[in-house]
């Protein structure tokens, strides 16, 4: 309240000045330190009004007629009243005037941004591609029926199905995403063919078409250009991108992506141009016949089996890192990113689940940080090839870089070479292992 009066003082220049403080004003206020005001008429001696209320010589510097404030008439209070409630009603006013027009404007924006939004829903309506979307249809119904007639094949058809999975994936993994998509490793001329025939197999489009995609993906990670944003839920993540037009900034990012350096690969652009009769021979073909020449696999189960069940377990798995890498899991080396960390997926997709890691730091050949190979078999064949002499270049990423990226932008669960990490973990009070500073504030904390 005394405050209150002061500022109000101030703001009137009752003074003359700008320069009044608490101690020159002589209002009946009290001094800092006093609960009670002084009485009127006893000017504490300090203001540059003399106690009969006349100015000293060093006063005021605007001149004017001045009454000392212990001597304000009633009339001169009530206008000090007046004031300090006119002040109050002035800023409350300037307020309400502010905060009316700063929501005006937020309302006037957010408008635009629905408008915005709105034109561009009105401009992309997604729709179906019947013939991909029968595609999956054929493929997922026909793997049922194909998992249901592994029952009764031959157990090295089994096996087989095993050995295509494994090696297409290889294709997928050590060639299409960290090959030609990332070139995190240079690869020889045998080791991309061979990278080229395990991803015809797959049966996953081009290697030049995967990877295109792909940079798009890590390039616009989780916008209108991605072509799988997670953004947009997990059933478009997984597979609903793949029978739905394409967002047109996705179709637009697909022409501005360099792609010089698989342009210049002669194997890439070969399985690029004869990418049907070899989706037809390596994916088809190969993987049905086998069975049914060597062991007499009957042909019909051979093709539920080693084509639609084969087929779609890999391309489910590929899916799996689109959603659930992008959906559920830790992110200790960038919590802003949707990628997480994901074992389940690292194990079934060879390595590919350590999804945070792999979106902070593309170039990594391992895609993850720690070198187990039991959760990373695609950096055992990478390293493999490398010690054959097939690899090399090998591109990585050092423990200071992590670290730093981890302690920047993490979500604090890469806590285990923190220096803020909660390292010696204690069971309770009593544990020998409770800090010392914490044992000194315990003490003095209890009663
Ligand atoms: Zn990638
Ligand atoms: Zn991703």
């Amino acid at each position: 309240m005394w405050k209150r009066v002061y500022q109000t003082y101030h703001r009137t220049n009752f003074h003359g000045t700008q320069s009044v403080d608490w101690a020159c004003m002589c209002l009946s206020s009290p001094i800092p330190g006093q609960k009670q005001a002084p009485a009127v008429g006893h000017c504490n001696g300090s203001c540059s009004l003399d106690r009969n209320g006349n100015r000293s010589s060093t006063s005021v510097p605007n001149g004017g007629e001045l009454k000392h404030r212990t001597h304000a008439t009633d009339a001169t209070q009530n206008l000090i009243k007046d004031e300090e409630n006119l002040g109050y009603k002035e800023e409350n006013a300037v307020y309400k005037e502010n905060a009316l027009e700063q929501q005006k404007l937020l309302q006037e924006q957010d408008q635009k941004l629905k408008d915005a939004e709105q034109e561009e829903e009105e401009e992309y309506k997604p729709q179906i591609r019947w013939p991909d979307l029968g595609a999956q249809a054929f493929l997922h119904i026909g793997a049922l029926y194909g998992l249901y007639q592994l029952f009764y094949a031959n157990f090295y058809t089994f096996l087989w199905v095993v050995v295509t999975v494994w090696v297409s994936g290889i294709g997928i993994t050590a060639g299409a995403h960290r090959l030609w998509s990332h070139k995190s490793y240079t690869a020889s001329l045998p080791l991309r063919i061979l990278l080229a025939f395990a991803f015809s197999i797959a049966g996953q489009r081009d290697a030049y078409t995967w990877a295109l995609d792909h940079r798009i993906h890590h390039k616009f990670s989780e916008t209108d250009a991605d072509p799988h944003n997670a953004k947009r839920g997990f059933f478009f993540a997984h597979v609903g991108w793949l029978f739905l037009t394409p967002h047109p900034k996705v179709v637009a990012k697909r022409k501005v992506i360099d792609m010089s350096d698989l342009e210049a690969d002669a194997v890439c652009m070969f399985q690029r141009k004869y990418y049907i009769p070899l989706f037809a021979l390596c994916s088809i073909i190969l993987p049905v016949a086998v069975p049914w020449y060597f062991w007499n696999e009957d042909l019909w189960m051979s093709f539920w089996i080693n084509f639609n069940m084969r087929f779609t377990w890999t391309l489910n798995v590929a899916f799996f890192v689109n959603s659930v890498a992008h959906m559920y899991g830790n992110k200790p080396y960038d919590r802003n990113l949707m990628s997480t960390e994901a074992p389940i997926v690292s194990l079934l997709a060879m390595g590919e689940g350590w999804h945070n890691y792999h979106h902070v730091f593309p170039w990594d050949y391992k895609t993850g940080e720690f070198g187990n190979y039991s959760l990373n078999i695609t950096t055992g064949f990478i390293d493999f090839c490398a010690w054959l002499g097939l690899a090399k270049g090998r591109k990585s990423v050092s423990p200071d870089m992590v670290l730093r990226r981890a302690r920047k932008c993490g979500d604090g669960t890469r806590f285990l070479d923190d220096e803020f990490a909660h390292k010696d973990q204690v069971w309770g009070f009593g544990d020998k292992d409770i800090p010392r500073e914490d044992i000194v504030e315990l003490a003095k904390m209890q009663n």
